[in-house]
């Protein structure tokens, strides 16, 4: 724990922020922080504390993902412990940026892609809050929140970078290795478009969780480089992420920005009632829920 204010389980549920992001921790400089809440979940501990302050002049909660200095990796992620404590100081809608490797040649380094649908290729992860009785099971059809992939795809012109939104299917590998050729054919044969490390489970959690849930992908590589069709870069390494992450910064901050300002003022209808309001004492989950979100 940091020296930060803490939300205890005991505690009720805060209303401090409805606008969610979590992504590197670099976003925290375009944030005007109020404070800092070490939050408190069944899961374990969350990665870094929320960082509760103003971005483009609406409250948000933000969450590094992998906590300040990139220290933990996305296979070893608590992405249940991440979730759950963002959903206890109030979100409803949450923005994910990622880093992605694309797959074909038409979605370009540099661009944006923005996930409409996945495939889930991670072994180790617990991707579920329901693991108690009664079984709740839920759709997966649309699983990324159409009006927030609308709004990160029409924010792209304004900082100047190539957005793409028409059927994206990203697949989630587990890492921390990068596909092996075979692999990477596979993906593109299966009609995957970009591959990740970080959006599975967030996107099922916050479904889960009654949240929308958008993404933007920053393509930093060609995942397998030249055994792609029409490609001709070397496979992915960590310093090609860091150096394309370096080089585009300030649009993905920028992007970051416009998304925040012009994002929808409510949840969405298709992202509510996913889930059976079913409850169960035993269940954490269902112990702190918040009755306005299911
Ligand atoms: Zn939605």
């Amino acid at each position: 724990m940091s020296d930060a204010a803490t939300l205890s389980l005991g505690d009720d549920i805060q209303e401090m922020a409805d606008i969610g992001i979590v992504g590197g921790y670099g976003f925290a400089d375009r944030i005007d922080i109020d404070r800092e809440i070490d939050v408190e979940t069944p899961f374990g501990e969350p990665t870094h504390p929320v960082i509760i302050g103003e971005m483009a002049g609406r409250k948000v909660a933000f969450l590094s993902r992998h906590g300040r200095g990139r220290n933990v990796p996305s296979q070893s992620v608590n992405f249940r412990a991440n979730l759950f404590a963002l959903y206890r100081v109030g979100v409803r809608r949450l923005v994910s940026a990622t880093a992605n490797g694309s797959l074909r040649k038409e979605i370009g380094v540099g661009d944006v892609a923005v996930p409409t649908d996945y495939i889930d290729r991670t072994k180790r992860r617990v991707d579920t809050f329901f693991d108690d009785y009664p079984p709740r099971h839920f759709s997966s059809m649309q699983p990324f929140c159409p009006s927030l992939n609308d709004t990160i795809e029409s924010c792209c012109d304004a900082v100047g970078l190539t957005g793409h939104n028409e059927d994206v299917t990203m697949v989630n590998i587990e890492g921390p290795r990068f596909s092996t050729e075979a692999e990477s054919e596979m993906f593109r044969q299966w009609g995957a478009d970009i591959v990740g490390g970080s959006t599975y489970p967030e996107v099922t959690l916050a479904r889960e969780l009654g949240m929308c849930y958008g993404n933007f992908a920053l393509i930093t590589d060609y995942d397998v480089g030249d055994s792609i069709p029409g490609i001709e870069e070397e496979p992915v390494t960590l310093q090609m992420i860091d150096d394309r992450l370096a080089e585009y910064n300030t649009q993905t901050r920028d992007l970051m920005e416009q998304v925040i300002e012009r994002m929808p003022a409510e949840r969405c209808e298709h992202c509510q009632g996913h889930v059976d309001p079913a409850t169960s004492e035993a269940d954490p989950v269902w112990e702190h829920r918040r009755p306005d979100m299911f």
